[in-house]
């Protein structure tokens, strides 16, 4: 069974896209990357450098903002530094990573290809585009660098990886969710209507999709407290709430599960922040 690789590019409003796939079997993923006054948002993944390279190559732009450091985002940003001469921001806590040859598990080196490293520089809390100013907002949980960027002029703003579905069912490792509920809450304290997810694409009705996915957490949140209180142990509160297996799981060898889900809420209760 091969890695099927594809591509589309797009345009929506002043926001021009290219939106990679990768399938194999059952597993199909995707990512975009996102050009919109000279910025360009994320990178997609090395793994498809060939078909995001005409959109990268081309792409009227001055700038290069990552959403977080994770391979999908930022696998084509050597190939940037290397053929175009813009900057390339990021949280600061990630700009000495960038540097570095990556660590994470073979299965994603297999899906998104290995990182190289890259020079990045430290993003700060806001910056400008050609015609516009933006605030970077940091909303942690899916990884601890996660950012998200409003357009002020024109009420845009791209999440990355913090909304992607309303119902989450499978994390990584590292997520936490009572950290992803704070940073829907924060998110939602600005002002913007739509949104650009890095792998739903176009979200119109984006402060709704928004609230749900926030209310969706936040019930599951409720109902693991629940459940620990009654004296469940961590897999049967999982088994109660969490019915389907998904192929990521097996696949990763666990590092995309239901239970973090579980485990980073019950951490939070037994050792409060
Ligand atoms: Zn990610």
């Amino acid at each position: 069974m091969l890695l099927k690789k594809s591509i589309d590019f797009g345009k929506h409003q002043n926001v021009s896209y290219a939106n990679g796939k990768v399938t194999f079997g059952k597993v199909a993923l995707n990512v975009y990357c996102y050009v919109i006054d000279g910025v360009l948002i994320d990178t997609g993944s090395r793994s498809l450098s060939k078909h995001f390279e005409p959109f990268l190559m081309e792409a009227d732009i001055d700038q290069v903002v990552l959403t977080h450091i994770h391979e999908d985002h930022s696998g084509c940003a050597s190939i940037l530094e290397q053929k175009r001469n813009v900057p390339i921001y990021i949280h600061e806590m990630s700009v000495q990573d960038c540097e570095r040859n990556p660590e994470y598990p073979l299965y994603r080196k297999f899906f998104w290809g290995k990182r190289k490293p890259f020079k990045a520089t430290a993003i700060g809390s806001s910056f400008s585009s050609r015609t516009g100013n933006w605030d970077v907002i940091r909303t942690p949980g899916h990884a601890k660098d996660h950012l998200a960027f409003l357009n002020k002029e024109t009420g845009q703003i791209f999440t990355g990886d913090l909304y992607v579905q309303t119902k989450t069912k499978v994390v990584l490792r590292e997520e936490s969710i009572p950290t992803i509920i704070r940073s829907l809450e924060h998110l939602l304290t600005y002002d913007f209507g739509e949104f650009y997810c890095s792998h739903a694409g176009y979200i119109k009705v984006g402060r709704k999709s928004l609230e749900k996915k926030r209310d969706y957490l936040i019930g599951i949140q409720q109902q693991v407290i629940e459940r620990y209180q009654q004296g469940y142990s961590p897999q049967q509160i999982h088994d109660s709430l969490f019915k389907r297996k998904y192929p990521i799981t097996k696949l990763s060898s666990g590092e995309w599960d239901s239970m973090h889900i579980v485990t980073s809420i019950l951490e939070e209760i037994k050792q409060p922040i």
